[in-house]
């Protein structure tokens, strides 16, 4: 499993809808005394944040073990970039023009030590826009939750160093970091059962997230909430998104 899906087939709003959308959102974080502070949520991974880079640094490294033993493939795998991932490794290394069923196995071992823990975060990047938007939301009067399926133990440090290094408003009053607090529990699972509690921060807004499961617990939970598809990648066998999420691409807008 490497977070990387097909093209999409979910339909996205227009670029005029997708700017009309995140304004519309920023204008919700304005803040009134009388009521309880506007949240946005934001999940990382495929959100906040495209990581095919730090898979991609992944597998150049592999192709560094094999120089020796496999010189052709090594070749072949380092010159991985973020296009020619798919969902699977096995699809990403057959893009690549290695099928050897041999070194998938041992691929995905050396990638799954790596891909979940804090020193290969530095790769990741943001999406267009994501900087930009998370400090409207911010400076509009909203806390940031960023709740993320990354684990507290391994990951923690790494993600809040790497928001910290992209730019995003993060170390300051009204930001919040939620991690899972141990990997083995299913992303699906952990932010159903945390979004009851978001409450206790404020009034949720808005929430952002790449899998549409987690749009749907958002979409449910917080019904006067905008849920937000971002249609990057996504596990396979996702559930059909509710009919009340928008589907953008990005968070670039006009303004
Ligand atoms: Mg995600």
């Amino acid at each position: 499993m490497s977070g990387h899906a097909a093209p999409s087939s979910y339909p996205r709003l227009s670029f005029d809808a997708q700017s009309r959308l995140l304004s519309t959102i920023v204008k919700r974080c304005a803040h009134r005394s009388s009521e309880p502070t506007p949240v946005v949520v934001f999940d990382l991974d495929g959100t906040l944040m495209d990581n095919r880079p730090r898979t991609c640094a992944i597998v150049r490294e592999f192709a560094e073990t094999l120089r020796i033993r496999e010189p052709a493939i090594a070749e072949s795998l380092a010159l991985a970039e973020p296009n020619h991932l798919a969902y699977l490794l096995s699809d990403s290394m057959a893009a690549l023009g290695v099928h050897r069923e041999d070194l998938v196995v041992e691929l995905q071992a050396f990638w799954r030590d790596r891909f979940f823990s804090d020193p290969h975060l530095v790769h990741d990047v943001a999406l267009p826009g994501a900087v930009r938007f998370a400090h409207e939301c911010y400076e509009a009067g909203a806390i940031l939750i960023y709740l993320t399926g990354r684990d507290l133990p391994l990951m923690g440090t790494g993600s809040f160093g790497s928001l910290r290094d992209l730019g995003f408003p993060i170390g300051v009053p009204g930001t919040e970091l939620v991690l899972k607090p141990d990997a083995s529990m299913p992303d699906e699972a952990y932010k159903r059962l945390e979004a009851p509690k978001l409450a206790r921060v404020g009034r949720v807004v808005a929430a952002f997230d790449n899998e549409p499961g987690n749009c749907n617990t958002f979409r449910s939970h917080f019904p006067d909430a905008e849920s937000v598809f971002i249609d990057t990648q996504h596990m396979p066998g996702a559930p059909p998104l509710a009919a009340e999420v928008s589907v953008i691409a990005d968070f670039r807008s006009e303004s």
